[in-house]
């Protein structure tokens, strides 16, 4: 995917004019935070959860080489095979050379980000290979040709009434002519042209929530069981996943997936968890006859020890997009690449660079409710921060915005100066909202002011009004 993180601002005024997003948008709130909130509610010791998962994962990011060698080993042991790709090239050129060497025409895929962040599915394609993606959100955006729009509901920006012109679109070429509005028959149809295709594919690819240092297995959980029947049906089973997804034990695996599936979609379990472990044993009445783990660092590894390490803890459950005002009100797409939200905002200037993606970690109100609902405790104001730190420093941002910043920083050093002059504007915008009761145009924020009016201030400012509480003894 080419990014287009430069253009956020293009991109973000398209999003907020676009009423089919915006529709599919309001759903978030219902379909996700509602849901965690209850299954947090629900469960006593979440907290204490987090902090062993948080531990977990510290562990892990300090030991990585050894529990990476480790896996390897043990699949090896195993009868699979482990393929160390640094880049994304490597990683497309990899899976490429195993489609071939299995005589592939057909694969079929469960959702993986990291298939989108390789860039997978094109590459395939440009070589003769057709993908074919089974998880219901991805096949939906394949069909329309379109990038995720979230880690965990890719299809999220899509209305119903979207997604049932492009099946009536798409799946005329298979004697479908009746246009469907029912979700439950959408699904069924979906599920009708997919079988087929399972039993046809030559090779299953699929990402990886965790992999198993100590048994060499890789983990998926899907609420579709297409993970499944894409990796057991065909000969090849090909697993991508990055570096960091790796946990030493069973038992780790099982606490991740206790906060990943709550904070996630609010359920105590997804509805299907599938351990993978090598090929298919003489015993086995099922499995690959391959098995293959590529293993992407893509940037990764140059994170540990940096202020960035900590969002290589992040288990992608999609907790902190649904949280955040600005992903609520704009979507995925804008973001211009493959990861959006605030855990977007971090890791995206790390892997295409913050020259590109500047404008990302500054889309934030620092409301703070993304670290607060991280299960993994990951503190992405202050990350987001840093980054803008480094935007200032290489002169990224506008000239007025940072003469602005400067005029800022300058009076702050100062507060007698910073309380008198911030009393003054106080009370001059006080003076100016008085007669409505609100600002319809406000100056320096016209942009604002052009499509909703400003609460008029009070007349004093915050530490005005703190002191003489203080004062009164009532703070
Ligand atoms: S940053 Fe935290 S909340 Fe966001 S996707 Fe990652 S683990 Fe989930």
């Amino acid at each position: 995917m080419q990014p287009t993180s430069a253009l956020f601002r293009d991109n973000v005024t398209k999003a907020l004019l676009d009423t089919d997003l915006q529709t599919a948008l309001s759903r978030v709130d219902k379909n996700f935070t509602a849901r965690r909130t209850a299954a947090v509610t629900a469960m006593p010791e979440f907290e204490a959860l987090r902090d062993d998962a948080v531990r977990i994962k510290d562990h892990v990011l300090a030991h990585l080489d050894l529990y990476l060698e480790k896996f390897e080993e043990i699949v090896r042991t195993n009868g699979g095979h482990v393929h160390w790709a640094k880049t994304p090239e490597d990683a497309r050129r990899i899976v490429l050379d195993l489609c071939q060497a299995a005589g592939a025409r057909t694969v079929t895929k469960g959702k993986s980000m990291i298939a989108e962040e390789i860039a997978l599915n094109p590459y395939l394609e440009e070589h003769g290979i057709t993908p074919v993606e089974t998880d219901l959100g991805e096949y939906i955006i394949q069909l329309a040709d379109e990038p995720p729009s979230h880690i965990i509901g890719p299809a999220i920006h899509k209305t119903k009434e979207q997604v049932s012109d492009l099946f009536a679109e798409h799946h005329r070429q298979y004697g479908k002519t009746q246009r469907l509005i029912e979700g439950v028959d959408l699904v069924a149809e979906a599920r009708e042209i997919l079988r087929p295709r399972y039993l046809a594919a030559d090779v299953g690819i699929t990402g990886a929530n965790f992999l198993i240092a100590e048994t060499g297995s890789s983990v998926i959980v899907t609420n579709e069981g297409n993970g499944d029947l894409t990796q057991q049906l065909p000969s090849t089973h090909i697993v991508i996943a990055s570096l960091e997804k790796i946990v030493p034990t069973l038992e780790d695996a099982s606490t991740l997936l206790r906060v990943l599936a709550r904070s996630a979609t609010g359920q105590q379990m997804s509805v299907y968890t599938t351990f993978s472990t090598g090929p298919k044993r003489t015993e086995d009445p099922d499995g690959p006859n391959a098995y293959h783990v590529v293993l992407l660092d893509n940037g990764r590894s140059a994170l540990l020890g940096s202020e960035f390490q900590e969002i290589l803890r992040c288990i992608r459950c999609g907790a902190c997009f649904n949280h955040c005002p600005v992903y609520a009100s704009i979507g995925g797409h804008a973001y211009g690449w493959v990861y959006s939200g605030p855990m977007g905002a971090v890791l995206t200037p790390a892997m295409i660079g913050i020259d590109q993606a500047h404008h990302l970690p500054s889309a934030t109100p620092f409301c703070g409710r993304c670290e607060a609902v991280c299960p993994m405790r990951i503190p992405l104001p202050k990350m987001m921060r840093h980054w803008r730190e480094q935007a200032f420093e290489r002169k990224l941002d506008g000239v007025r915005q940072r003469w602005a910043i400067r005029a800022w920083a300058w009076l702050a050093k100062r507060p007698a100066l910073y309380r008198r002059m911030t009393g003054l504007v106080v009370r001059y915008l006080a003076w100016r909202g008085r007669p409505l009761g609100r600002m319809d145009d406000l100056p320096f924020a016209r942009g604002w002011t052009a499509t909703r009016d400003f609460p008029a201030p009070q007349g004093r400012t915050f530490s005005a009004r703190w002191a003489q509480s203080r004062k009164a003894g009532t703070p």
